[in-house]
C-alpha cells in the first residue's frame, strides 16, 4: 500500500495538471448557527492533491474523499470571533502547491437570523415565471442552453424575472404579499424546461429568466413593495440533465445506482401498516420520472450539502420562505435533519411541503406540531392544504345532503385537531398542477366568488395561482393550464395589468378579488383570528374569525334561492354587536333583524 501511495502523485503530476471546476456552496457566511461548512470541490482527479489552508478563526477539520477522484469535500470550521475573509485554500502535491482557490467567507446582514417568513396575515401568489411576463427578450434563448423558444404548451415562452419586477405594482396594488415562485434554478433540460422541476445547478438561476444577482434584486425590490419572496425547491429530485449525472461522486448518490427505477407513486405506503417494507422503499427511493433521477437523501454527504444550499439561498437572496416539491417522497431521517437545521438557523422563518393526500391525517403526519403515529419528527411549519381544496371543490360543486355538499368543508376543517398547527397551513383552490378553480367550477361567476371569499377569510394562509384574479380557464393539459398572462408579452391584444381589452366577466373578477385582498390586509381577525365554525343547516355554511374587538362573519348560502337566516343561533358570538358591514358593497346591516343572504353567495361582514 505504502509504494501504491507514493507511485499515484507521481504519475498524476506527469498525466494531468489539476483544476477546480466547481465549488459549492460559492461563498458562506460568518457568524452562522451553522459554523462548519462542507464544501463540494470538483476538478479533474482534485482528490489526490492534499488541501490546507490558512487563516485566522477559520479552521480546516475534514477533508473526505469519496468514490469519484474528481471530488473532495472540505469541511470548514468558523469560529465565532473569525472575521469576514478571503481565505486561500492550497492543493497540495507533495511539497508543491498546485492550485490555490480562493474562498469567500462573508459578514452577515444586520438581523439575518431573525429573518420573517410568510405567516396567516400574507397572501400568496403563485407565479410559473416562463409564464408570466417577458421583461427581457434578450435572455429568451440562451446559446448554452439546449432548449429554445418554442409557441407550443410545453415550450418555454420567454417569461423572466424582469417581468415580474415590471409589474410587482400590479401585484401589491391587488393587495398580495407574497411571491411564491415556481422553481427558477438552471433546468438544462432538452424538452418542457419551463416548469423547471429538472434542476441542473442547484446555486444557479436559469439563465433565460436572469441571474441570481437578479433574482436576489427581486427579492429586495419586492420587499420594498411589502412582498416577499417563496423560492419553490426541489430536494427530492434532480434534472437527467444535472452536471452531476456525467460523473457522478458515488454510485449511491442517485437511488437504485443512478439508473431508472420508478416509483409507484403511492403515497399511502407511508402510513399504511399492511404494506411491506419493499413497496414503503419504493415510494420514497423510485424515481419520480425517469427524467427525474432521485437523490439518495442517506448519502451523509448529498444531505449536508441539500441543507446548505437551502441555508444559502435563504441567507442570500433574504426569502421569506421555501415550498418544498413532493415533500413525502424525500427521505425521513432527513427532511428531519433538514427542517430542524433551517428552523434553528432561522427561527421566524416559515416553510412549506406540498402532500397531494386528501386526507388529514396523512398530511398532518408531515406538520411540525402534530402528534406522529411512529418515531417521526418534523420540524417544518406548514404543508399544503390539499384535503380542503378537494372539500371547497365538492362542496361548491355537489348538491346539499346529509353527506355531501357545502358541509364537505365544515366537515374538512373538523379535522383540525390533528395538525400542528391548522392556522399556518397554505390553502389555496387551484394551483399550476391542477385545473383553475373557474374552471373546475363550470366558469361558474358566483361558484368562483364563493370560492375566493371562503380562501380568503376561512384559516390558513391562501395562495392565488396568476390569472386566477381575471378568472383564467384551463380546459386539458398542465403546460395549457400554465397559459401565459394576458399583457405579459409585447405583442399581447389584452393587457390584464392595465384591465385593457379584458371581458366585463374578466374585470369584475379582478376587481372582486382587489377588494377582497386589500380588505383582508387590514383584517386581525382574519391575519391573527380564530375560526369558530357552524354545523350547517339548510344549505348554509356560517362562521366567524375573530381576534380581540375584531369580529368577521361569513354567511356562505349554497342554494339557488336566497335565504333569510335569523342571527340568534350566533348570539354567543354576536354578543350585544348591532351592525353588519359587507366588506364587498359595504352595505350595512342591523344584526337585530333577520339577515337575507342571496343565494350562490358568501356574504362577508365586518362586525361592530
Ligand atoms: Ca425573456
Amino acid at each position: 500500500m505504502k509504494l501504491f501511495k507514493f507511485f499515484i502523485p507521481l504519475f498524476f503530476a506527469i498525466k494531468s495538471y489539476a483544476q477546480v471546476d466547481r465549488i459549492e456552496p460559492p461563498n458562506w457566511w460568518i457568524g452562522m448557527q451553522m459554523s462548519k461548512v462542507q464544501i463540494m470541490m470538483y476538478g479533474d482527479k482534485l482528490a489526490a492533491l492534499d488541501p490546507k489552508i490558512d487563516s485566522e478563526g477559520v479552521k480546516l477539520i475534514a477533508v473526505d474523499r469519496v468514490e469519484n477522484e474528481n471530488y473532495i469535500f472540505l469541511t470548514l470550521e468558523i469560529s465565532k470571533n473569525a472575521i469576514p475573509q478571503n481565505i486561500d485554500i492550497y492543493f497540495y502535491q507533495g511539497k508543491k502547491v498546485k492550485i490555490t482557490h480562493e474562498y469567500q467567507l462573508l459578514p452577515r446582514k444586520e438581523n439575518a437570523s431573525n429573518i420573517e417568513g410568510f405567516t396567516p396575515k400574507d397572501v400568496m401568489y403563485l407565479i410559473t415565471p416562463d409564464r408570466f411576463a417577458n421583461g427581457d427578450t434578450k435572455n429568451d434563448e440562451i446559446s448554452s442552453m439546449k432548449e429554445k423558444l418554442g409557441d407550443g404548451h410545453y415550450d418555454r415562452h420567454g417569461g423572466d424575472l424582469q417581468g415580474i419586477i415590471n409589474h410587482l405594482d400590479y401585484i401589491h396594488d391587488l393587495g398580495f404579499t407574497a411571491i411564491w415562485l415556481n422553481p427558477a434554478l438552471e433546468n438544462n433540460m432538452e424538452k418542457a424546461s419551463y416548469h423547471g422541476y429538472s434542476t441542473t445547478d442547484y446555486y444557479k438561476i436559469d439563465p433565460r429568466f436572469g441571474s441570481n444577482e437578479l433574482y436576489r434584486s427581486l427579492s429586495k425590490i419586492a420587499q420594498e413593495n411589502g412582498v416577499g419572496i417563496i423560492m419553490d425547491l426541489i430536494l427530492n429530485h434532480i434534472g437527467s440533465e444535472h452536471w452531476w449525472m456525467y460523473d457522478l461522486p458515488s454510485l449511491d448518490w442517485i437511488n437504485h445506482d443512478g439508473k431508472f427505477v420508478q416509483t409507484n407513486h403511492t403515497h399511502h405506503t407511508v402510513y399504511d401498516p399492511h404494506t411491506p417494507q419493499s413497496e414503503k422503499d419504493l415510494f420514497t427511493s423510485g424515481w419520480f420520472v425517469e427524467t427525474m433521477p432521485d437523490l439518495n437523501q442517506a448519502n451523509p454527504f448529498l444531505a449536508k450539502y441539500l441543507i446548505q444550499l437551502s441555508i444559502w439561498w435563504i441567507e442570500y437572496a433574504d426569502l421569506s420562505g421555501f415550498r418544498i416539491d413532493t415533500y413525502p417522497y424525500v427521505d425521513r431521517a432527513f427532511l428531519t435533519a433538514w427542517s430542524k437545521t433551517i428552523a434553528k438557523e432561522y427561527p421566524n422563518f416559515n416553510f412549506f411541503g406540498e402532500a397531494w393526500l386528501y386526507n388529514p391525517a396523512m398530511v398532518s403526519y408531515w406538520q411540525k406540531g402534530s402528534r406522529p403515529f411512529d418515531d417521526y419528527i418534523s420540524f417544518i411549519p406548514s404543508m399544503k392544504d390539499f384535503p380542503l381544496q378537494k372539500a371547497l371543490y365538492d362542496g361548491l360543486t355537489s348538491d346539499d345532503r346529509w353527506n355531501t355538499g357545502i358541509g364537505d368543508i365544515y366537515r374538512v376543517l373538523a379535522n383540525d385537531f390533528q395538525y400542528g398547527d391548522p392556522y399556518n397551513l397554505v390553502i389555496f383552490g387551484d394551483n399550476h398542477d391542477m385545473q383553475r378553480i373557474f374552471s373546475q367550477l363550470n366558469e361558474d361567476m358566483d361558484l368562483y366568488k364563493m370560492a375566493m371569499s371562503f380562501i380568503l377569510t376561512t384559516r390558513g394562509i391562501p395562495q392565488i395561482y396568476y390569472g386566477t384574479e381575471i378568472a383564467m380557464k384551463s380546459t386539458g393539459d398542465h403546460g395549457e393550464l400554465r397559459k401565459d398572462f394576458p399583457g405579459g408579452w409585447e405583442s399581447d391584444k389584452v393587457d390584464a395589468f392595465s384591465g385593457k381589452g379584458l371581458k366585463r366577466e374578466e374585470r369584475d373578477a379582478q376587481k372582486f378579488l382587489r377588494t377582497l385582498l386589500n380588505w383582508r390586509k387590514t383584517s386581525s381577525a382574519i391575519g391573527k383570528g380564530k375560526l369558530l365554525h357552524y354545523p350547517v343547516k339548510d344549505g348554509l355554511y356560517v362562521y366567524f374569525r375573530s381576534y380581540d374587538n375584531d369580529l368577521v362573519m361569513v354567511i356562505m348560502n349554497n342554494n339557488q334561492s336566497s335565504k333569510n337566516i335569523d342571527l340568534k343561533r350566533f348570539s354567543e358570538i354576536l354578543l350585544k354587536k348591532e351592525r353588519a358591514i359587507n366588506i364587498i358593497n359595504n352595505r350595512a346591516y342591523k344584526l337585530s333583524k333577520p339577515m337575507r343572504v342571496p343565494g350562490k353567495t358568501a356574504m362577508i361582514l365586518d362586525i361592530e
